[in-house]
């Protein structure tokens, strides 16, 4: 049976291809004249779900889509779901940007967020969530991954994401596991 993913991402695809592959699942990718629409919603989960239900009106498949970020609780949860826009540039000025805010902070406790929406193919649309908790370094550490990979510290393993490798990042992270939800919830409903 053929999903839908609603992103264009690559990495992202090979992800869910090879989490979803044992339940008989093709993931095929979004087609470029897609729409994309606005993630207009207050949560993951809201955003995830307008995700989803665009690619599925469109193609006319179930469809999966994924919305995350990262959460700081001495900025109140911010970047949360602004975190890919918040502010213009690259990944690396946007982490010189959350340093920036962080620099008189203590507190240093973070999470990232992963929501996956899923229209499946009868039934009721729904999504799952995975979380990973960590804590914001002061600089840069490490080059592997993306994002705020490098300052995104995990006490469990003495070092940030972006030095983990891929493999051990997948096990762990708010995406690895919101992945592994999904595939829960689908080995339950297919
Ligand atoms: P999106 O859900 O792919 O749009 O990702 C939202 C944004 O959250 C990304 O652009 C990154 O800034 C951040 N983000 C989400 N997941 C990760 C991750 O695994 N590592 C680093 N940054 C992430």
């Amino acid at each position: 049976m053929q999903f839908v993913l609603a992103s264009h991402n690559k990495k992202k695809m090979d992800e869910m291809a090879a989490i979803l592959s044992g339940l008989g699942i093709e993931v095929v990718p979004l087609p470029e004249n897609a729409p994309e629409p606005e993630e207009t919603g207050a949560t993951f989960e809201e955003n995830a779900m307008i995700k989803a239900r665009s690619a599925a009106d469109f193609t006319g498949l179930p469809a999966i889509a994924d919305d995350s970020g990262l959460c700081v609780d001495a900025l109140d949860g911010a970047p949360g779901i602004y975190s890919a826009r918040y502010c213009a540039g690259t990944d690396e000025e946007r982490n010189a940007f959350l340093l920036h805010n962080m620099q008189d902070k203590d507190e240093r406790a973070c999470r990232f967020v992963c929501a996956i929406a899923c229209v499946p193919p009868a039934g009721e649309a729904f999504t799952v969530r995975g979380e990973c908790e960590g804590e914001l370094l002061r600089e840069s550490h490490g080059t592997g991954g993306f994002g705020y990979d490098p300052l995104f510290y995990v006490p469990a393993y003495g070092c940030t994401f972006g030095e983990l490798p891929p493999a051990t990042k997948n096990e762990i992270s708010h995406r690895g596991r919101a992945l592994r939800r999904l595939r829960e919830a689908l080995e339950k409903r297919l």
